[in-house]
């Protein structure tokens, strides 16, 4: 494969997509938002953190493996892990001790939105889209100031019974608390010194604290609910947070109560314009309970299209029966994007998606269904402007416009990524699931599905790692959208 070949089709996507952008209507996006309190972690800090703790207690801990942060301790075992693998991880704490714990022993450097719904909504406003829907069912005062300040983004509000739009900071509900997340991020090659044990930081990543307050409910208020039509046109869908749905609530719901209205929303969306497109983002669901519930039943059959990561992929064929292949995935090794490529087909047929995106460090693969309307081509194009959007992202920590994410251009596409795609064409040409030339365009032909693999751009250091997976399913997923629209414009 080519690196200035690849470049140059990044360039050429880019202007493509954003000369389809303007014929999508609107984006409806929920449910998830937050604000993040970030703190890049030196040694200093590491220092000072562990003195609090004696080494063989946090060694005792991070063999627990401790899967919600109750208490101090639980949060460093943690980190370790999330350390010394260089992997990210989100870990819940449904206690407000751990952020008074936290501000006291760390501290913040500083505050910004967050969230899956809350970013994204933000950025399909900066990339110039008409109309942006949001709808956070924990709206607060605090949290509406996080939204971009723009004509362009609205939010369901109800007066009188009826439901307006408006932007969030005239949408939003008095007197509720905000959800605050912490975000613990590092860099490679932090020296790590615990007890006897040191080791040094293998990459850049991140250790994502969520608060889960008692209140929080993945819910549609009923007036929105049965109003749903005041949202206007909206092209598509981008749902998320579905990770916070817990199994057993204090007032004797459970989530299968949380998993039938999830499903609701999503049949109301689609009744409204059946051309409708509905993608999920996933995240890491730490409960096996919750993740089967929320692939088996609110996203088989109901949505079109879901994105996620290596992790996640490995995760969600686990819960579904597919152990081996899950354990092919997690190892990685040589066999790694094999079968990550064999885990995505899977999640295609296993849920009846229309199209499943994965992303990965210097590639990303996305299993398309048979009769889809756009052509692998247009596919590719809205992975590309994905991945200089997610460029961008990680050059600057921001996308404040569509002209700014032109950047993201101008980083080359990952030597490592084009790598792992030489060696995944000998599988693939090996196996006759494409040609020899096939695969230099990034195209799969399949029986019972097609796929579209292409080299990503990677920023060797990034200013911030946080919702770069989110700016790339987003923008793929629009993108896709958008030229879906102009084809049926007739351009
Ligand atoms: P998040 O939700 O915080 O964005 P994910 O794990 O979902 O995290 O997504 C991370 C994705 O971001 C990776 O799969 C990779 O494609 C992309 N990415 C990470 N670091 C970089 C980087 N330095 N340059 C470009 N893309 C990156």
């Amino acid at each position: 494969m080519d690196l200035a070949e690849w470049d140059q089709r990044h360039r050429d996507a880019f202007y493509s997509v954003k000369e389809a952008l303007p014929y999508l209507e609107g984006v409806f996006v929920a449910y998830n938002s937050n604000i993040d309190a970030i703190k890049h972690l030196n040694e200093e800090d590491l220092a000072k953190l562990l003195e609090l703790f004696e080494a063989a207690e946090i060694q005792e801990k991070i063999s627990a493996y401790p899967r919600e942060i109750k208490e101090p301790l639980d949060f460093l075992a943690r980190l370790m892990i999330s350390m010394r693998d260089g992997k990210a991880a989100e870990v819940p704490t449904y206690t407000a001790e751990t952020h008074e714990w936290l501000k006291g022993h760390l501290g913040f450097d500083y505050a910004r939105m967050g969230g899956q719904a809350g970013i994204i909504a933000n950025l399909l406003v900066h990339l110039g889209l008409k109309k942006v829907v949001a709808y956070v069912p924990w709206l607060s005062e605090e949290q509406a100031g996080y939204f971009a300040p723009s004509e362009s983004l609205l939010h369901p509000k109800v007066e009188g019974g009826k439901v307006f739009l408006k932007h969030p900071l005239e949408a939003y509900k008095p007197g509720i608390d905000s959800k605050v997340n912490w975000i613990l991020e590092y860099s490679k090659d932090l020296d790590v010194s615990c007890g006897g044990n040191t080791f040094k930081v293998p990459r850049d990543n991140r250790l994502i604290i969520s608060s889960r307050p008692k209140w929080l409910r993945l819910d549609m208020d009923k007036e929105i609910y049965e109003q749903l039509d005041s949202l206007g046109h909206v092209d598509g869908a981008i749902l998320s947070g579905y990770q916070m749905i817990k199994e057993e609530y204090e007032d004797g719901t459970t989530y299968e109560d949380y998993v039938a209205k999830s499903v609701r929303a999503i049949e109301k969306l689609k009744s409204l314009n059946p051309e409708l497109r509905i993608h999920v983002e996933l995240t890491s669901i730490q409960n096996r309970v919750i993740r089967k519930a929320i692939l088996e039943e609110i996203v088989a059959g109901h949505v079109h299209s879901l994105g996620l990561d290596t992790v996640e992929v490995a995760n969600a064929l686990n819960v579904l029966g597919h152990e081996e292949l899950s354990y092919a995935v997690i190892r990685k090794g040589e066999n790694g994007i094999m079968a990550l490529y064999q885990g995505a087909v899977q999640l295609l047929e296993d849920l009846a998606l229309e199209r499943v995106h994965v992303h990965c460090l210097g590639f990303y693969i996305c299993a398309l269904a048979k009769g889809h309307p756009l052509t692998l081509k247009e596919h590719r194009d809205s992975l590309l402007f994905a991945s200089s959007l997610a460029a961008t992202q990680a050059l600057e920590g921001k996308i404040e416009t569509l002209d700014e994410a032109e950047a993201g251009l101008e980083v080359p596409v990952s030597e490592k990524g084009l790598e792992d795609l030489e060696n995944f064409k000998l599988y693939c040409v090996g196996r006759k699931l494409c040609s020899p030339d096939e695969f230099e365009y990034g195209y799969i032909y399949g029986v019972k599905h097609d796929a579209v693999i292409v080299p990503s751009k990677v920023v060797s250091k990034p200013r911030a790692t946080v919702g770069i997976g989110d700016a790339i399913s987003a923008g793929a997923f629009v993108a896709m959208l958008a030229k879906m629209k102009q084809k049926w414009a007739g351009k």
